[in-house]
């Protein structure tokens, strides 16, 4: 569809022109973007529901950019994988991620300290030696593995199956977790979850939204998680944002809960500010 897109400039209409350029031009800073320090990731606090405490983070991409201020990941990932820039940004985030998980071993007190999360897309997964890298990364920093979960989502799984599974396979066996993003949004990933071994099932936002006065929402994350839980996964629901959505959720019995309830994702430094003011 993207191919025949391109020979179609006679049905573009002036906005969409625009959203071309400003597209175009994106594409262009973009490159420079990493070699001027403009990318950051900030990190999003998951909490455990039972004890309240913080135990991992979701580390999310954010672009500085000179003139147009914050861009959006939905917006600038997406290009960045059009301009196979996506390896380059993904790699550096994950290192980013993985010093922050470093710096927060090194503080931690308790021995159930805590692991990061880093999102993947598709493309990233495609055409790249990640496994490997990755783990060997982490060796050179000296930061186990364990510590650190992999996002992926359903439409990963939808890709070349072996060559996916060996990737997957590979971060696994290194002691890495899995955790299977925007759950429930996609195509029916109960086979996949057979499949692949995932270790988290991550409740999408959409689910979590209309809790307090939907009771089909309701069903669907009781369902998600009574699944979850006799296939041995864990659930995290994301977006949550009251009090009662959170209440709703532990009494359907999710385990972790991230969202503006406790905390918009944020600089690093201000994480573990955060984290010292608990
Ligand atoms: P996602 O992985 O589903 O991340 C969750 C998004 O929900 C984040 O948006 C987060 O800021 C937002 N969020 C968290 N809590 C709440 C809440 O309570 N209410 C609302 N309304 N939103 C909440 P963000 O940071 O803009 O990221 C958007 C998407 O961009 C991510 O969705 C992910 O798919 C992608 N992304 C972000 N960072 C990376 C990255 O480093 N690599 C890749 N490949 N994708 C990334
Ligand atoms: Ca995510
Ligand atoms: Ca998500
Ligand atoms: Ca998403």
């Amino acid at each position: 569809a993207k191919e025949r897109g391109r020979n179609c400039f006679s049905f573009f209409t002036p906005a969409m022109q625009k959203q071309v350029q400003q597209r175009l031009s994106l594409a262009n800073d973009l490159r420079e973007a990493m070699s001027k320090d403009q990318l950051q990731i900030h990190l999003q606090p998951i909490v455990d529901i039972v004890s309240g405490q913080v135990v991992k983070a979701e580390a999310l991409v954010r672009w500085k950019h000179p003139k147009h201020g914050m861009v959006s990941p939905d917006k600038f990932i997406p290009i960045a994988e059009e301009m196979g820039l996506i390896h380059e940004i993904g790699d550096w985030v994950f290192r980013q991620a993985a010093e922050a998980m470093s710096l927060w071993l090194a503080k931690a007190t308790g021995n159930d300290c805590c692991q990061i999360s880093v999102n993947i897309s598709a493309r990233q997964f495609m055409h790249s030696d990640i496994g490997n890298s990755w783990v060997d990364y982490l060796s050179a920093i000296h930061l186990p593995p364990s510590h650190v979960v992999i996002e992926i989502t359903e439409s990963l799984l939808l890709g070349d199956e072996a060559d996916v599974m060996v990737k997957l396979q590979r971060l696994r066996e290194a002691g890495m977790q899995l955790a299977l993003d925007d759950f429930g949004t996609g195509y029916s990933a109960m086979s996949y979850l057979k499949k692949f071994n995932i270790d988290y099932l991550k409740i999408d936002r959409s689910f979590v939204r209309d809790l307090e006065s939907d009771p089909n929402d309701r069903a669907i994350a009781e369902a998600i998680v009574v699944m979850a839980h006799r296939l041995g996964l864990r659930t995290i629901a994301e977006g949550v944002e009251t009090e009662h959505q959170k209440d709703i959720l532990a009494q359907v019995g999710c385990d972790y809960v991230q969202g503006y309830l406790y905390a918009k994702p944020m600089p690093v430094e201000e994480f573990f500010a955060f984290l010292e003011a608990k």
